[in-house]
């Protein structure tokens, strides 16, 4: 190659990879992400902050630069299901610094943590360059060839390049599956005083409404695989569809004029079994690809970065070969990944698909919702598995700054 040389490239600038930037350059390890798009700008990506990624914010001293930023805050989630109202978590008695979830567009939240990243001398960020290609030598991964045809050499390459991940080739991976693809869509609204996000659960029909202030994110759930069918009965049909959730989906078709306002996600629940090969870790999405689930995703990206510079970047720092730790990323957050991937799962199958199927019958709402509703201490419990899940991560790897 004719190579610039440095410590750690990471192919990916989402949540996971910027963040894992962040922190290995904040330890004094030479540091460059690679992002292929040119800015963060991308619609309906995970925007759901949570109370462990704030926490690991404040553990930075970034806390109040990044609630600076717009964002809107949940401190209470619930559900209309079956037509009855019924109050599922509350994250107010959460005891951590910031007991909220967040509402920040990942645009916002990522130029956040690209301007903290770039405080540090050691961290460079490029880009409009995609990583093309692993380079490895004697079976060990070496350095990243560029889409600009440009090499560069480093200690350690991370892949945090996202679920369609083309660099995690050769690494076991195990397929979950998921019952529904989901319409991400935006409906004008008026601005409230409380925040009011939701899922509406009724017979054959789900649907998230995400509070943003002047309008809903709607998660419009339905059948995997039957997003062509929808689209070919034609919009005036999706629009009723929509229509039919509630009061609040009424104004859809101010907002949605045609198709390309809507836009699909297909849900994947995957993990790998090993996370790295020699020179190389995978985390993130493209090490996890989670259910929409509770919005988990980038959360659980962030805390894999938290992880991996907890246990690497203070031995790279000091020149030591990280090799034989790599496999320590895996196990520490292997279990709250199958766990909470365990967790979606048994909503998939319990909640998902049947509510999904169901065509008729007065439905009701399940005991145990019915009791967090009437109980406020159990709705704590929802609040604590959802806001910081299983395993939280502090930051605990070092810090160059001698401020
Ligand atoms: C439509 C949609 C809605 C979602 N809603 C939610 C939600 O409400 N809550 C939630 O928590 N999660 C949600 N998610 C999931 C969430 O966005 C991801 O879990 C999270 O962003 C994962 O972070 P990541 O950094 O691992 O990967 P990504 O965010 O996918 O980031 C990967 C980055 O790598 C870049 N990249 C890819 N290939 C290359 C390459 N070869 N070279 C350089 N750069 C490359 C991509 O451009 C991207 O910026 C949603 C995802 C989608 C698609």
């Amino acid at each position: 190659m004719s190579d610039t040389n440095t410590d750690v490239v990471i192919i990916g600038g989402g949540p996971a990879g910027m963040m894992a930037g962040l922190l290995f350059a904040r330890a004094g390890v030479r540091t460059t992400v690679l992002e292929k798009h040119a800015d963060f700008l991308r619609d309906f990506r995970g925007d759901t902050v949570h109370p462990s990624t704030l926490t690991v914010f404040h553990e930075l001293g970034l806390l109040e630069g990044l609630l600076a930023r717009p964002h809107q805050r949940i401190d209470e989630l619930g559900g209309r299901i079956f037509g009855r109202d019924i109050r599922i978590a509350d994250f107010r008695h959460l005891p951590v610094p910031a007991p909220f979830i967040a509402l920040m567009p990942q645009w916002d939240f990522l130029d956040f943590v690209a301007d903290a990243a770039r405080r540090h001398p050691t961290f460079t960020l490029r880009q409009s360059c995609a990583g093309r290609e692993l380079v490895e030598e004697d079976g060990r991964v070496v350095g990243v060839r560029t889409s600009d045809g440009a090499g560069i050499r480093a200690r350690l390459v991370i892949a945090a390049d996202g679920r369609d991940s083309t660099h995690r080739t050769n690494l076991p991976a195990t397929e979950i599956g998921a019952p529904m693809d989901v319409f991400w869509f935006r409906i004008a609204k008026a601005r409230g005083e409380a925040n009011h996000s939701m899922g509406v659960f009724d017979r054959g029909r789900i649907c998230v409404l995400i509070d943003r202030g002047d309008y809903y994110q709607v998660g419009f759930v339905f059948p995997k695989g039957r997003g062509a069918q929808i689209q070919a009965e034609g919009l005036d049909r999706f629009l009723e569809r929509v229509r039919a959730v509630g009061p609040e989906t009424q104004r859809v078709a101010d907002s949605v004029g045609s198709w390309d306002d809507v836009k699909l996600l297909t849900v994947t629940v995957d993990r790998l079994e090993r996370w790295h090969r020699p020179g190389l870790l995978v985390i993130g999405d493209a090490a996890h690809a989670m259910s929409p689930i509770g919005g988990v995703g980038i959360n659980l990206a962030i805390q894999d970065a938290v992880a991996a510079a907890n246990l690497l970047a203070g031995p790279m720092a000091k020149g030591e070969d990280v090799e034989p730790l790599l496999h320590l990323v895996r196990d520490r957050r292997a279990w709250a990944v199958r766990f909470t991937q365990a967790m979606q799962k048994f909503a998939q199958d319990h909640i998902i698909e049947p509510t999904l199927r169901r065509q008729d019958g007065n439905g009701e709402p399940p005991l145990a919702l019915r009791a967090f509703d009437r109980i406020e201490l159990l709705r704590r419990i929802p609040a604590r598995v959802i806001g910081l899940g299983v395993r939280p991560e502090h930051v605990r790897s070092p810090s160059a700054d001698p401020a």
